[in-house]
């Protein structure tokens, strides 16, 4: 373990250097919704790599820039390390305490837009191959980055991006793109995104909205129809009603749940922080309120349009109606079959006027917890956290890992440097500079040991 001594050393000594390189970073705006400096901040995600000896290439696609980097090392393994370079929105500016693109330390802390999503996960990533250079001159094996510019826009061209380049991306393993301590500050390692299809059902039953004394007994009324429509959804009972809906469904393993029981309690937690008083389906907490809340899938109305609500009344017959809705979808559903059957029952059930726009979507992938890869990033994170870390077979959210898994083949797993209060997407996102330290530690490990 003398190796590490030394490269724990020279990541302590050298971690102004790095937040200082992570804050020139976070100071280039790379807002992807405003298209704001996309390709300023790619050629300077590019220079990095290439003052670590990696050769790069800054690849074009129909949206952002895909930044890739490959460097050569000692053994023929390769890890594929999987990060973006855009970040959302600054706004509303007047809720941070110091502006967003002017990174700023208070209280070991780094505050700025993207200094945890996902421009500090970059930085000390590549502070951990600093480390390796410095104690070994060469990489442990070989490294590519992909370092996308439009993750916090769905990610649009990446999976035509992975298909297309599939030979240059070619590797035995993935580093995704964030992961962090809970709030406990215990590391975790996520093992599964569900997948997610996204629409908007809309309705228009005239050409302008009309009095409702004269068309209210004669006229359809878009705002009935939709509501009508979604009511053959869901019913009460919560289950779904689109046929087929539930087909691909692959319910959760033994080992699923044995990890799901190795978790901590949430029902409180959640209860007092979101101010809810029962949770649906008679769930009450424990193993089956943690099963449930990730590997059944859902089907949301995220908001509904229609008609006047402004202030007092206004009597008013709304010719169009329209609601978003979003499906969770767990393995192995697809977004472009589940949107294929809500069209069939839709218009099975008489609403064929009900028009279907699709806002979107990802399929669900996991990797297996047993896998030898996830076994290591879990085993080498013991001596930088002091603890293991708790394999989460499946998280609620979606995110695009299902071509690393599915077209490229490879196990994807976590570790990085957020922590509950965080705030990426929000005002004063911030990082813990003891985290960022240990990600950094917590890399070199895992790359160094990889390549044995
Ligand atoms: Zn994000």
């Amino acid at each position: 373990m003398a190796d590490y001594k030394k490269i724990d050393a020279y990541l302590e000594k050298n971690l102004d250097k790095s937040i200082a390189e992570l804050s020139k970073l976070v100071a280039q705006p790379s807002v992807g919704a405003q298209n704001l400096g996309m390709k300023e901040c790619a050629a300077l995600v590019a220079e990095m790599l290439k003052a670590r000896g990696f050769k790069v290439e800054i690849m074009d696609t129909p949206g952002a820039p895909v930044v890739f980097g490959e460097r050569k090392g000692k053994s023929n393994k390769t890890l594929l390390i999987y990060n973006h370079y855009d970040v959302q929105p600054p706004e509303p500016l007047e809720l941070w305490e110091t502006p967003p693109f002017e990174p700023s330390l208070r209280e070991g802390k780094l505050y700025g837009r993207g200094v945890s999503d996902d421009k500090g996960h970059i930085v000390s990533r590549l502070f951990a191959i600093d480390a390796l250079l410095d104690s070994f001159g060469e990489l442990p094996c070989n490294i590519k980055f992909i370092i996308e510019g439009e993750e916090e826009t769905a990610s649009i061209n990446l999976f035509d991006f992975i298909k297309k380049n599939k030979d240059r991306l070619k590797a035995d393993a993935c580093m995704w793109e964030f992961g962090g301590v809970d709030h406990r500050d215990v590391p975790m390692e996520y093992l599964g995104l569900r997948g997610i299809c996204y629409v908007e059902l809309s309705v228009e039953t005239a050409s302008i909205d009309v009095h409702s004394g004269l068309g209210g007994s004669i006229f359809p009324n878009a705002a009935w129809r939709l509501v009508w429509a979604l009511n053959t959804l869901k019913g009460e009972d919560e289950r779904i009603r689109i046929p087929g809906f539930y087909d691909a469904v692959r319910p959760p393993s033994k080992r699923d749940r044995e990890l799901i029981a190795a978790m901590p309690e949430v029902a409180d937690e959640y209860k007092s922080r979101y101010g809810v008083k029962q949770f649906i389906k008679g769930l009450t907490g424990g193993v089956e309120l943690r099963v449930e809340e990730v590997f059944t899938p859902t089907c949301t109305i995220c908001g509904l349009t229609s008609g006047y609500q402004g202030p007092g009344s206004k009597t008013v017959l709304p010719a169009r109606a329209s609601a978003k809705v979003d499906f969770r979808l767990v393995p192995d559903q697809e977004p472009d079959d589940i949107r294929k059957k809500l069209r069939a029952h839709l218009d099975a059930q008489g609403f064929s006027d009900v028009k279907i726009t699709d806002l979107g979507g990802d399929p669900p992938a996991r990797t297996d917890p047993d896998d030898p890869f996830i076994q290591l990033v879990a085993k080498v994170a013991e001596e930088v956290y002091e603890m293991p870390m708790q394999l989460v077979p499946m998280v609620g959210g979606s995110g695009p890992s299902h071509p690393f898994v599915h077209d490229l083949g490879l196990p994807v797993a976590t570790g990085g440097l957020g922590h509950p209060d965080t705030r990426a997407h929000a005002p004063n996102e911030n990082i813990r500079l003891d985290l960022y330290l240990k990600h950094a530690r917590h890399m070199a490990r895992i790359i160094n040991e990889f390549g044995k």
